[in-house]
Protein backbone atom coordinates (compact mmCIF):
# COMPACT_ATOMS: atom_id res chain seq x y z
CA UNK A 1 0.00 0.00 0.00
CA UNK A 2 1.25 3.37 -0.85
CA UNK A 3 1.68 5.89 2.04
CA UNK A 4 1.35 9.57 2.18
CA UNK A 5 2.92 11.26 5.22
CA UNK A 6 1.39 13.99 7.10
CA UNK A 7 3.84 16.53 8.68
CA UNK A 8 1.44 16.52 12.22
CA UNK A 9 1.22 14.94 15.62
CA UNK A 10 -2.09 15.99 15.61
CA UNK A 11 -3.87 12.42 15.83
CA UNK A 12 -7.47 15.03 14.94
CA UNK A 13 -5.81 16.46 12.32
CA UNK A 14 -4.33 12.89 10.88
CA UNK A 15 -8.54 11.85 11.05
CA UNK A 16 -9.66 14.22 8.43
CA UNK A 17 -6.66 12.88 6.27
CA UNK A 18 -7.53 9.59 6.27
CA UNK A 19 -10.95 9.73 5.73
CA UNK A 20 -9.65 11.89 2.41
CA UNK A 21 -6.98 9.37 1.01
CA UNK A 22 -8.30 5.72 2.20
CA UNK A 23 -10.39 5.88 -1.10
CA UNK A 24 -7.40 6.49 -3.04
CA UNK A 25 -5.79 3.33 -1.66
CA UNK A 26 -3.09 5.17 0.48
CA UNK A 27 -1.78 5.10 4.25
CA UNK A 28 -1.97 7.77 6.15
CA UNK A 29 1.00 8.27 7.97
CA UNK A 30 2.05 10.95 10.53
CA UNK A 31 5.37 12.16 12.17
CA UNK A 32 4.16 9.85 15.20
CA UNK A 33 4.61 6.87 12.80
CA UNK A 34 8.68 7.81 12.05
CA UNK A 35 11.39 6.50 13.72
CA UNK A 36 13.12 9.67 13.74
CA UNK A 37 12.53 13.03 15.80
CA UNK A 38 11.33 15.66 13.20
CA UNK A 39 10.13 18.93 14.98
CA UNK A 40 10.28 21.76 12.59
CA UNK A 41 10.57 25.08 14.03
CA UNK A 42 7.31 27.65 13.10
CA UNK A 43 9.56 30.74 12.74
CA UNK A 44 6.48 31.73 9.89
CA UNK A 45 4.34 35.00 10.38
CA UNK A 46 1.92 33.35 8.47
CA UNK A 47 -0.28 30.47 8.36
CA UNK A 48 0.76 29.75 4.32
CA UNK A 49 4.73 30.45 5.57
CA UNK A 50 4.92 27.93 8.04
CA UNK A 51 2.50 25.21 6.34
CA UNK A 52 5.19 25.46 3.57
CA UNK A 53 7.99 25.21 5.58
CA UNK A 54 6.66 22.29 7.92
CA UNK A 55 5.61 20.73 4.31
CA UNK A 56 9.17 21.15 2.65
CA UNK A 57 11.66 20.88 4.85
CA UNK A 58 9.95 17.20 5.50
CA UNK A 59 9.96 16.45 2.16
CA UNK A 60 13.40 17.30 1.32
CA UNK A 61 14.58 15.36 4.79
CA UNK A 62 12.84 12.55 3.86
CA UNK A 63 12.29 12.57 -0.21
CA UNK A 64 8.78 11.77 0.03
CA UNK A 65 5.42 14.02 -0.93
CA UNK A 66 4.12 15.61 2.55
CA UNK A 67 0.85 17.13 3.32
CA UNK A 68 1.02 20.05 5.85
CA UNK A 69 -1.83 21.72 8.12
CA UNK A 70 -1.39 25.22 9.67
CA UNK A 71 -4.11 26.39 11.55
CA UNK A 72 -5.57 29.20 14.07
CA UNK A 73 -8.07 31.59 15.07
CA UNK A 74 -8.19 35.15 14.25
CA UNK A 75 -10.09 37.42 16.38
CA UNK A 76 -10.89 40.90 14.95
CA UNK A 77 -11.05 43.08 18.47
CA UNK A 78 -7.70 41.07 19.55
CA UNK A 79 -6.66 42.53 15.67
CA UNK A 80 -6.12 39.10 14.68
CA UNK A 81 -4.63 37.03 17.60
CA UNK A 82 -3.84 34.97 18.94
CA UNK A 83 -3.00 33.91 15.17
CA UNK A 84 0.01 31.38 14.32
CA UNK A 85 0.33 31.58 17.36
CA UNK A 86 -2.85 29.93 18.67
CA UNK A 87 -1.35 26.75 19.83
CA UNK A 88 0.78 28.49 22.37
CA UNK A 89 -1.04 31.57 22.97
CA UNK A 90 -1.01 31.30 27.09
CA UNK A 91 2.66 30.01 27.02
CA UNK A 92 4.49 26.41 26.81
CA UNK A 93 4.16 24.08 27.47
CA UNK A 94 0.61 23.99 24.70
CA UNK A 95 -2.47 24.12 26.89
CA UNK A 96 -5.56 24.54 25.07
CA UNK A 97 -7.65 25.20 28.46
CA UNK A 98 -5.30 28.26 29.31
CA UNK A 99 -5.80 29.38 25.60
CA UNK A 100 -9.32 29.78 26.35
CA UNK A 101 -9.45 31.46 29.40
CA UNK A 102 -7.01 33.38 27.89
CA UNK A 103 -9.54 34.64 25.38
CA UNK A 104 -11.93 35.30 27.43
CA UNK A 105 -10.20 37.47 29.84
CA UNK A 106 -9.41 39.43 27.18
CA UNK A 107 -12.76 39.85 25.99
CA UNK A 108 -14.23 40.31 28.86
CA UNK A 109 -16.95 43.24 28.50
CA UNK A 110 -16.44 43.66 24.66
CA UNK A 111 -20.13 43.23 23.13
CA UNK A 112 -21.41 40.70 21.21
CA UNK A 113 -21.68 42.58 17.84
CA UNK A 114 -17.78 42.82 18.08
CA UNK A 115 -16.70 39.30 18.75
CA UNK A 116 -16.50 38.76 15.38
CA UNK A 117 -13.51 35.57 14.72
CA UNK A 118 -12.65 33.32 12.24
CA UNK A 119 -10.41 30.04 11.94
CA UNK A 120 -8.14 29.74 8.88
CA UNK A 121 -6.25 26.49 7.48
CA UNK A 122 -3.80 26.55 4.99
CA UNK A 123 -2.83 22.97 3.67
CA UNK A 124 0.83 22.92 1.98
CA UNK A 125 1.63 19.82 -0.41
CA UNK A 126 5.39 19.63 -1.40
CA UNK A 127 7.45 16.29 -2.67
CA UNK A 128 10.60 15.48 -5.17
CA UNK A 129 8.03 15.76 -8.69
CA UNK A 130 5.91 18.62 -7.76
CA UNK A 131 5.50 22.16 -6.96
CA UNK A 132 4.58 23.53 -3.59
CA UNK A 133 0.88 23.98 -4.13
CA UNK A 134 -0.92 25.60 -0.97
CA UNK A 135 -5.16 25.60 -0.22
CA UNK A 136 -6.62 27.45 2.32
CA UNK A 137 -9.95 27.63 4.38
CA UNK A 138 -11.98 29.71 6.79
CA UNK A 139 -14.60 29.56 8.85
CA UNK A 140 -16.52 32.68 10.25
CA UNK A 141 -17.91 32.98 14.12
CA UNK A 142 -18.36 34.48 16.97
CA UNK A 143 -16.23 34.05 20.54
CA UNK A 144 -18.86 33.21 23.22
CA UNK A 145 -18.89 34.43 26.66
CA UNK A 146 -17.95 30.80 28.07
CA UNK A 147 -17.32 27.27 27.12
CA UNK A 148 -20.34 25.22 24.98
CA UNK A 149 -19.67 21.55 24.11
CA UNK A 150 -17.36 18.88 24.85
CA UNK A 151 -16.50 18.02 20.75
CA UNK A 152 -13.49 18.68 19.16
CA UNK A 153 -10.70 20.53 20.47
CA UNK A 154 -8.84 23.93 20.53
CA UNK A 155 -10.79 26.58 20.53
CA UNK A 156 -13.74 24.73 19.60
CA UNK A 157 -15.89 25.35 23.22
CA UNK A 158 -15.89 29.58 22.58
CA UNK A 159 -16.05 29.72 18.70
CA UNK A 160 -20.37 30.07 17.83
CA UNK A 161 -20.91 28.92 14.16
CA UNK A 162 -23.70 31.47 13.16
CA UNK A 163 -24.52 29.20 10.11
CA UNK A 164 -24.95 26.29 12.49
CA UNK A 165 -26.30 27.92 15.39
CA UNK A 166 -23.97 26.51 17.59
CA UNK A 167 -20.60 26.35 19.29
CA UNK A 168 -18.14 24.31 17.46
CA UNK A 169 -17.81 22.07 20.49
CA UNK A 170 -21.52 20.80 19.96
CA UNK A 171 -21.07 20.00 16.26
CA UNK A 172 -20.57 16.03 15.28
CA UNK A 173 -16.99 15.56 13.97
CA UNK A 174 -19.01 15.51 10.26
CA UNK A 175 -21.36 18.64 11.12
CA UNK A 176 -17.69 20.49 11.59
CA UNK A 177 -16.74 19.24 8.56
CA UNK A 178 -18.90 20.73 6.56
CA UNK A 179 -18.39 24.30 7.81
CA UNK A 180 -15.23 24.02 9.58
CA UNK A 181 -11.40 25.55 7.65
CA UNK A 182 -9.93 22.63 7.40
CA UNK A 183 -12.91 21.09 5.75
CA UNK A 184 -12.98 23.63 2.92
CA UNK A 185 -9.00 23.21 2.85
CA UNK A 186 -9.26 19.60 2.36
CA UNK A 187 -12.28 19.70 -0.43
CA UNK A 188 -10.07 21.84 -2.87
CA UNK A 189 -6.89 19.42 -1.53
CA UNK A 190 -9.51 16.74 -2.95
CA UNK A 191 -10.33 18.18 -6.22
CA UNK A 192 -6.67 18.74 -7.58
CA UNK A 193 -5.90 14.99 -5.74
CA UNK A 194 -5.71 12.66 -8.85
CA UNK A 195 -2.99 14.83 -10.60
CA UNK A 196 -0.70 15.02 -7.54
CA UNK A 197 -0.96 11.33 -6.41
CA UNK A 198 -0.16 11.18 -10.09
CA UNK A 199 2.95 12.32 -9.69
CA UNK A 200 3.19 10.49 -6.49
CA UNK A 201 2.67 7.30 -7.90
CA UNK A 202 6.06 7.45 -10.66
CA UNK A 203 7.73 8.72 -8.09
CA UNK A 204 6.97 7.19 -4.78
P1 LIG B 1 -1.09 24.09 14.56
O1 LIG B 1 -1.10 22.64 14.91
O2 LIG B 1 0.24 24.76 14.71
O3 LIG B 1 -1.68 24.33 13.21
O4 LIG B 1 -1.97 24.79 15.68
C1 LIG B 1 -3.23 25.20 15.44
C2 LIG B 1 -3.90 25.70 16.73
O5 LIG B 1 -4.99 26.50 16.33
C3 LIG B 1 -4.48 24.53 17.54
O6 LIG B 1 -3.64 24.11 18.57
C4 LIG B 1 -5.77 25.16 18.09
O7 LIG B 1 -5.46 25.91 19.25
C5 LIG B 1 -6.18 26.14 17.01
N1 LIG B 1 -7.07 25.46 16.03
C6 LIG B 1 -6.79 25.13 14.74
N2 LIG B 1 -7.84 24.50 14.17
C7 LIG B 1 -8.78 24.43 15.12
C8 LIG B 1 -10.08 23.86 15.14
O8 LIG B 1 -10.58 23.26 14.18
N3 LIG B 1 -10.77 24.01 16.30
C9 LIG B 1 -10.26 24.64 17.39
N4 LIG B 1 -9.05 25.15 17.44
C10 LIG B 1 -8.30 25.06 16.30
Amino acid sequence: MKKILIATNNKGKAKDFETLFGPFGFEVQTLNDLDQDIDVEETGVTFEENAILKAETVSKLLGIMVIADDSGLEIDSLHGAPGVYSARYAGEPKNDEANIDKVLSELLGVPEEERTARFRCVLAVAGPSVETVTFSGSCEGMILEERRGTNGFGYDPIFYSPEKGQAMAELSPEEKGQISHRGAALRQLKERLPELLDSLGENQ
